[in-house]
């Protein structure tokens, strides 16, 4: 096997392929190294219950087809077919009221009009002004785009309608929340919703409620599991050439002259690139590949300081001879038909109590946050009339009792105590022979599945105002370039952050494309002016 290419790109998760398949597809020899037996990252998918029962790992609803990478890159040819449920989220009390929010906002309106009618009519305005025309592409489309500075973003927006996006972007998540809607529930409902986007609740995010409650009907379900994604991913690259070392980590990025001019693996082989490496790793991790001399004292420093997430996420999975059956689902059948489900937090103050719990290191008193039952859209996750379902509640990485190890220790005491909570909301899961096997994959164990991913933070890092936008992940590292030539950054820890839509690593592939005066065969996406 070769081991010289033009370029190196370091984790196969989804921006590390999507950098690979692009300049794959231009003509670049391209080498993708991973250290897990399978390609993937985030988007991984396991029969970690029962056999013939498939779990996807991390993450779970998509939205690579809402950007151009899926359509750019024909994944439908190589296999790749999402659906998006119409009912897209559902959102459970206690009491089994529920609010349903729909591919179709009127439907979402007429949901959130069951608790509050001024509320229904303040989020389809919202839902209006910033979902669609020249305001709704702006925000679509800066996703693929190089991030912009404050000034940048005050010029692009001198608007009516780019101000007020601007002055929510100055107050905190909850704070807008609450000032768009009157009725707690659905404050609850849209924090929540934010919050499993990995937004945080800090002066400086009130634009990120915005930014969600803008789309609607994006959250796609991977037919066959999360990993069609990867797979159909590496099938491009492969196809035009490129190669997939799986297995293998990457210990050291080698440098010379300034510039990045290959990679040795954990094996002690090196694989040489001519023109370019690219890493999806953590920024830490970045600088620790290269060696912190060729980055100067105030990147190593902001990559010291940078925030991971202030909480992680645990996750149940079951395989099941019955779906959940939501007792909210008799009054509101849609319950019983949401692709995602979100269970565990009434109020404002029961969603603060909570995370106030997990900064302190401690379970919260009642486990909340979302999951899905992906095999009632899609049979073929689990044997015949059997169902694989999940559920993420919120959590911390280290226990204030034991500390991260301490996860290991409780693992069954948690599962237990997670589907005693979930069985409250579906009865049929304490019944007996419902449960045919659980998992637990702990915030621990997704950093020991993908170490970028520190502290079990899912997103790449914090979303606070200084790692959000020119400043992610640090003010000189943001624009995917790094001090060391021909050293690119494309993973979630780059603007816009994690998630699957693929935006990190097609910003990348574009800088890259620049610098090597690449033809493209792609067309960049353009921001309205
Ligand atoms: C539990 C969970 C649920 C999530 N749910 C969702 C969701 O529903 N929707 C959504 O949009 N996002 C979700 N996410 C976030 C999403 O998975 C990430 O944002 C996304 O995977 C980031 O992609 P990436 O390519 O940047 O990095 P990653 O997917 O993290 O890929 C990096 C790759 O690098 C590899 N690697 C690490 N070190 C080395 C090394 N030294 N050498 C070689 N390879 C290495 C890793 O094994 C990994 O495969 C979730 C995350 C978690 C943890």
């Amino acid at each position: 096997m070769s081991t010289r290419f033009d370029g190196v790109v370091i984790g196969s998760g989804p921006n590390g392929l999507v950098t690979a398949a692009y300049l794959a597809k231009a003509g670049l020899r391209v080498a993708v190294v991973e250290r897990n037996p399978a390609a993937g990252g985030g988007a991984s998918t396991a029969e970690v219950t029962l056999p013939g029962f498939r779990h996807n790992l991390h993450s779970n609803f998509h939205a690579i087809e809402a950007g151009p990478v899926a359509r750019d890159l024909e994944l439908e040819r190589h296999g790749l077919r999402y659906i998006y449920p119409e009912v897209q989220h559902t959102f459970v009390f206690r009491d089994d009221t529920s609010i349903c929010l729909y591919a179709d906002p009127e439907r979402t309106a007429a949901s959130i009009a069951r608790f509050s009618p001024p509320d229904a009519r303040r989020y389809l305005d919202l839902h209006e002004r910033f979902g669609s025309g020249p305001m709704g592409l702006f925000l679509r489309r800066s996703l693929f785009q190089p991030p912009m500075t404050d000034d940048e973003l005050a010029e692009r927006l001198a608007g009516p309608l780019g101000r007020e996006y601007l002055a929510y972007r100055a107050r905190s998540l909850h704070d807008a929340v609450d000032g768009a809607f009157e009725h707690d529930s659905v404050r609850t409902v849209f924090k929540l919703h934010c919050h499993a986007s990995a937004y945080e609740d800090a002066p400086g995010t009130g634009h990120f409620f915005l930014r969600v409650v803008a789309r609607s009907g994006w959250s796609g379900l991977a037919l066959g599991g999360s990993a069609a994604l990867p797979r159909a991913l590496v099938s491009v690259v492969e196809g035009y050439g490129g190669t997939i070392f799986s297995g293998r980590a990457v210990r050291r990025v080698v440098v010379a002259g300034g510039a990045a001019v290959g990679v040795i693996l954990d094996d002690g082989e090196t694989i040489t690139a001519d023109r370019f490496v690219a890493s999806s790793l953590d920024p830490a991790t970045n600088v620790a590949l290269v060696g912190e001399e060729a980055f100067g004292p105030d990147v190593v420093r902001g990559v010291r300081d940078y925030r991971w997430a202030s909480w992680s996420i645990t996750t149940l999975h079951l395989a099941l001879a019955e779906a959940p059956r939501y007792r909210a689902a008799e009054a509101a059948p849609d319950v019983g038909r949401a692709y995602g489900v979100y269970l565990g937090a009434d109020s404002s103050a029961e969603l603060r109590a909570s995370f106030a719990s997990i900064a302190r290191g401690e379970l919260p008193e009642r486990f909340f946050g979302n999951g899905a039952c992906n095999t009632l859209f899609d049979p073929s996750q689990a044997p015949d009339g059997k169902h694989a379902a999940f559920w993420w509640p919120f959590a911390p990485y280290a226990l204030a009792d034991g500390g991260a190890a301490a996860w290991d220790e409780r693992r069954d005491e948690i599962a237990e105590r997670i589907l005693r909570e979930w069985s409250t909301y579906a009865p049929n899961l304490a019944r007996r022979g419902v449960v045919l096997a659980r998992h637990l994959f702990s915030p621990v164990d997704v950093e020991r599945h993908i170490p970028n991913m520190v502290r079990g933070s899912h997103h790449g890092g914090a979303y606070v105002p200084d790692q959000i936008d020119a400043s992610r992940p640090t003010p000189q590292l943001a624009h995917y370039r790094t001090p060391v030539a021909r050293f690119y950054l494309c993973g979630g820890s780059s603007h816009p952050g994690g998630s699957i839509n693929g935006a990190p690593g097609s910003n990348t592939e574009n800088a890259i494309a620049d610098d090597l005066g690449l033809e493209r065969w792609w067309t960049p996406v353009e921001v309205p002016g």
